[in-house]
C-alpha cells in the first residue's frame, strides 16, 4: 500500500500518517457526494481539501452519486486524487423523479408562484427531486447499504482546518446520530406547511419521540409555532441507521405523502434537522466545533484561539458565521445550557 501512496506527491502521507493509518480503528463509514457531471471540478477541490486536512490518513472510501452516468472523464479526474476506494452509482428513477401520485398542475402552480416570488430554486423541478433524494433515499442506495456512518460532501466546499482524529469513531463512542457545523433559519416561503405536518406526525406517533428531545430548539412553546432553525445539511455526518429506523421511515413517507416535496419546496436540511431533534435526544446531537467548514456564502471557523492555531485553520476566525445574526448557534448554546424554547 505505501507504494501506491507514496506516487501522491506532494501530498504524501508522512511516516506518522502512514503509522496512524495502519494502527486505527476504523468506522464502517464512507463519504458520500451527489453530483452532476458538470459539477466535476467543484468535486476534484473538495476530495483534494478533505484528503490533505483528513482522509490521506483514514483512507475512508467515497461514493459518488448521479442520476445520470458519470462520464468516463469524471470518474478519471476524480479517481487520481486519493488511495481510498471509489464508487460510482447510478440513482433508480423511483429515487429521484417526481412520483405519478404528485399532481402536476398543482405543482406546476406552486413553483410558478415562487419563481414569481423570487424564491430561491424556486422554479426548479431538480432541485425538488435533489431535496427529496436526500430527505429519502441516498441512504437506501445499493452502494451506501453496506455503510452505517456517512459524511455528506459537496462540490466546492471547503474544509478549513486539520481534522486530527476520525469523526466517525467520535461519533460511534459518544453514541451520537446526527452532527452539524452550521445551524440557521430556513426561508419560510418554501415550508410554509412542514410545520403542521410534523405536529401532526408527532401527535399520531407519540412513541417515536424520544424522552430528551431538541424541540425546544425550534419553537419557543412547546411545538405550537417553529422558529425556523436548522443545520446546514451540506455537511453532515451521521448515522444512516437512525434514517433505516421505524421512526424516521414513517415520519419519511408521511411528509412524503403530503406532497409538499413538489407542491413546496422542502429542504432536506430542516426534514432531516427536525427528525433530529425529536426522534434523537439531544446528547445524540453534535456540534464539530473543531471542524472549519465553508460552504458559499458561510464558514464555520473554530473560534477558541486552541483550536484554530491547532488545527493549521486557513479561515479568518473573526469571519465565522456562528454569531452572525441569520445563525441559529446562540439559540442551540442557550438551548443546550437551559433547555429553555426559543423565540
Ligand atoms: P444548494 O447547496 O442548496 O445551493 O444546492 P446545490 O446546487 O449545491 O445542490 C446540492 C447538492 O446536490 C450538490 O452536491 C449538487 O452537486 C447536487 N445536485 C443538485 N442538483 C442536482 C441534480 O440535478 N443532479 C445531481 N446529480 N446532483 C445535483
Ligand atoms: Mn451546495
Amino acid at each position: 500500500a505505501s507504494d501506491t501512496l507514496e506516487n501522491f506527491r506532494p501530498h504524501s502521507p508522512t511516516a506518522d500518517d502512514l503509522a496512524e493509518l495502519a494502527a486505527g480503528r476504523r468506522a464502517n463509514a464512507s463519504f458520500v457526494i451527489l453530483a452532476r457531471n458538470s459539477d466535476l471540478s467543484g468535486t476534484v477541490r473538495s476530495i483534494r481539501e478533505i484528503e490533505d486536512r483528513f482522509n490521506r490518513r483514514y483512507n475512508y472510501p467515497y461514493v459518488l452519486l448521479n442520476e445520470v452516468p458519470f462520464t468516463e472523464d469524471f470518474m478519471s479526474r476524480i479517481s487520481v486524487l486519493t488511495s481510498a476506494k471509489v464508487e460510482f452509482g447510478l440513482i433508480p428513477k423511483e429515487h429521484w423523479y417526481q412520483p405519478d401520485s404528485i399532481d402536476e398542475d398543482k405543482a406546476r402552480a406552486g413553483r410558478e408562484k415562487m419563481e414569481h416570488d423570487n424564491i430561491i430554486y424556486g422554479g426548479s423541478v431538480s432541485y425538488r427531486n435533489m431535496c427529496r433524494f436526500n430527505s429519502g433515499f441516498f441512504f437506501r442506495h445499493p452502494l451506501m447499504e453496506k455503510y452505517r456512518w456517512y459524511w455528506r460532501i459537496e462540490p466546492d466546499v471547503h474544509f478549513h482546518c486539520d481534522i486530527q482524529y476520525d469523526p466517525f469513531v467520535y461519533m460511534e463512542d459518544h453514541n451520537k446520530v446526527y452532527s452539524f457545523t452550521i445551524t440557521m433559519y430556513e426561508y419560510e416561503a418554501t415550508i410554509p406547511t412542514l410545520w403542521g405536518h410534523v405536529m401532526d406526525f408527532a401527535r399520531q406517533h407519540p412513541e417515536f419521540i424520544a424522552k430528551d428531545n431538541s424541540l425546544n430548539f425550534m419553537s419557543p412553546d412547546g411545538g405550537n409555532k417553529y422558529n425556523l432553525c436548522h443545520f446546514w445539511s451540506n455537511f453532515e455526518i451521521a448515522d444512516m441507521e437512525f434514517w433505516r429506523g421505524p421512526a424516521y421511515t414513517a415520519f419519511f413517507n408521511y411528509l412524503d405523502e403530503q406532497g409538499g416535496f413538489y407542491y413546496e419546496r422542502w429542504g432536506d436540511a430542516p426534514v432531516h434537522s427536525i427528525a433530529a431533534a425529536l426522534f434523537a435526544s439531544k446528547d445524540q446531537i453534535h456540534f464539530f466545533d473543531d471542524i472549519g467548514y465553508e460552504h458559499n456564502p458561510y464558514t464555520h471557523c473554530p473560534k477558541g484561539k486552541g483550536l484554530w492555531a491547532k488545527g493549521k485553520c486557513t479561515c479568518d476566525p473573526l469571519k465565522s458565521f456562528d454569531y452572525d445574526g441569520y445563525s441559529c448557534m446562540s439559540k442551540w448554546d442557550r438551548f443546550v445550557e437551559t433547555g429553555a424554547g426559543q423565540h
